[in-house]
């Protein structure tokens, strides 16, 4: 039951434009980690934290029966089998419409529950800025390997011998005339392995979807691979790993995967300093909370930039898509019906998904902070 970045983004999209068919949507994100004993805590936690969510609400006593359909639609899921690799679970649920969605995530998610009009598809959009597929390349003169790494660990293996290797005879150990040769023109065929490796890791980015690429190789090795390799392809390269031939491939993708991140930072810092640079008049940035509301009412975002830790209640527009952080009886924008919300920056997330822009997760960014927390690149100035 394990979710790829693929799937997720398709559900992603799915429930960030479900409207509610009854009262509310029931959204539940938990941690089931083993450390926490969360099967026997998670029942618990829900029960009292909807009975919490519902009273502050004023939910009727007709619509907390049906939402308590849902919550036990929840328990349910929580009881049966969950995959062990799972650590974090998401589950939503609107049963006047028949609709249930549970996500499984390798990571850990805060503990949970809201209920509004609209799935709090948030959490996920953090999940998925973490989620994206990378590719090791691990190269050496003549030995290379390519692994397509997911959220949940090594998924393929593409291991590449190049014609040098090939050529001699590993079984008696004689130098062959053939290797001889071989020998004579191994930069060359170092030169042509290098290439083998750059077409096989071309095809291996297209056909996964994966952006990033980790080279794992010695510093003058990685060097001439990347002057061998076509340039769009070594500008996918993001960072370089040591080549260590006593690690593990576990440690390995371990610090490739922290390298991963620290690239990913730095793009972000660089995203948010882009925006900040094309604010005003002409320019295609957009920064704070209510430029960016207005930006989205216009349909004009192509890319959120959004603080992981900028969460503000706020309330929202039943009819159309105002969200502001301040009381409103009545929407300053259609004159419609408002409902409170417990994380007005999600709806921002929520609307920019629903419009098809692209939405990026920053954290310790203190460009972003300049910027309000919460920002945006404009499809059009
Ligand atoms: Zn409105």
């Amino acid at each position: 039951m394990s979710d790829g970045a693929a799937a997720i983004r398709e559900k992603l999209k799915e429930l960030a434009g479900a409207h509610a068919a009854g009262k509310a949507f029931l959204s539940v994100t938990l941690s089931t980690s083993r450390l926490d004993d969360w099967r026997l805590f998670a029942p618990a936690f829900l029960n009292s934290e909807f009975n919490r969510v519902t009273k502050e609400l004023g939910i009727s006593k007709e619509d907390k029966r049906l939402l308590q359909a849902d919550l036990a639609h929840v328990l349910d899921v929580i009881k049966y089998d969950v995959d062990p690799r799972t650590q974090g679970l998401a589950v939503f649920v609107d049963g006047t419409a028949g609709y249930e969605e549970r996500i499984e995530l390798p990571f850990r998610l805060m503990n949970r529950v809201v209920i509004e009009p609209s799935p709090h598809v948030r959490p996920l959009a953090h999940a998925l800025s973490l989620l994206e597929p990378f590719v090791v390349a691990r190269v050496s003169r003549d030995e290379s390997s390519l692994f397509l790494v997911d959220e949940w660990g090594v998924a393929k293996e593409d291991d590449l011998t190049g014609p040098w290797l090939r050529s001699s005879d590993r079984e008696t150990g004689e130098l062959s005339i053939k290797e001889y040769y071989a020998a004579a023109r191994q930069d060359t065929l170092v030169d042509l392995h290098f290439k083998e490796v750059g077409t096989a890791l071309a095809k291996l980015l297209e056909e996964s979807g994966a952006g990033r690429v980790v080279l794992c190789a010695q510093h003058d090795i990685a060097s001439a691979f990347r002057r061998t390799i076509p340039a769009a392809v070594a500008g996918r390269i993001v960072a370089e790993i040591p080549f260590d031939a006593a690690a593990t491939p576990g440690q390995m993708v371990a610090s490739a995967r922290q390298a991963v991140q620290e690239a990913r930072h730095e793009e972000m810092t660089a995203l948010a300093t882009r925006i900040k640079e094309g604010l005003g008049r002409g320019g295609r940035g957009v920064s704070g909370f209510d430029d960016v509301l207005g930006a989205l009412g216009r349909h004009q975002v192509q890319t959120l930039l959004v603080d992981r830790n900028y969460r503000v209640p706020g309330w929202r527009c039943l009819e159309c898509s105002w969200v502001g952080l301040s009381a409103a009886e009545r929407c300053p924008a259609c004159g419609g019906a408002t409902t409170p919300v417990s994380d007005a920056v999600g709806e921002l997330v929520r609307l920019a998904i629903v419009q098809n822009g692209r939405v990026e997760v920053g954290e310790d960014i203190p460009v972003l902070d300049e910027l309000g927390g919460v920002a945006g690149v404009l499809r059009y100035s």
